[in-house]
């Protein structure tokens, strides 16, 4: 017997949807940016849903160099890579890296050690920071410092005073970005 899929005509629906309210909005806007890009800012920070950077920093198109995994951590050469890149070939003068308040990987973190599956392996790297009584902070800052471990291009960027490394948190509640 077939398995039975998920009926995903309505979010399919609402993709192709949005995308035409993008492109009535943006469409006319968009030429100037494929030759390439220039963002003033690449920002690490968690897929949580309900922390979209270009909508909290009020960014557009080509502003912003986004890399996002769940508990904001810098870990496996994809992520590592990712910023590298535009470190190294966009030379983006700051990094943030940008925790949030109600991060499910914090909370997840919190209960116990990593089974061994893939998501498991997040929550070890996030439990790496414990010790003190502010894992959310503590994260955004061991991040900081394991970004300079595991890429001496990114060490050698901040070492030359090409970059400013910069961590933060974002409010779910109202809106606001802390600056750490
Ligand atoms: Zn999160």
């Amino acid at each position: 017997m077939q398995p039975k899929r998920a009926d995903i005509s309505e979010e399919k629906k609402r993709l192709i949807e949005g995308n035409h309210r993008f492109i009535q909005t943006h469409g006319h806007d968009l030429a100037r940016h494929v030759s390439g890009q220039k963002p003033y800012a690449v920002i690490l920070t968690c897929s949580d849903s309900r922390v979209p950077p270009e909508h909290i920093f009020n960014a557009g198109v080509g502003e912003l160099f986004v890399v996002r995994d769940a508990g904001n951590i810098a870990f496996g050469s994809s992520v590592i890579g990712s910023l590298e890149y535009a470190v190294s070939h966009l030379h983006v003068p700051l990094l943030l890296i940008l925790g949030h308040t109600n991060c499910g990987a914090m909370k997840a973190s919190e209960t116990g050690p990593g089974d061994g599956t893939c998501i498991g392996d997040i929550v070890n790297e996030i439990r790496c920071c414990f010790g003190g009584d502010d894992h959310l902070r503590d994260n955004v800052r061991r991040q900081e410092k394991m970004i300079l471990q595991r890429s001496p291009a990114i060490a050698q960027a901040v070492e030359s005073g090409a970059l400013e490394i910069q961590g933060a948190i974002y409010h779910l509640e109202d809106g606001t970005v802390e600056f750490l």
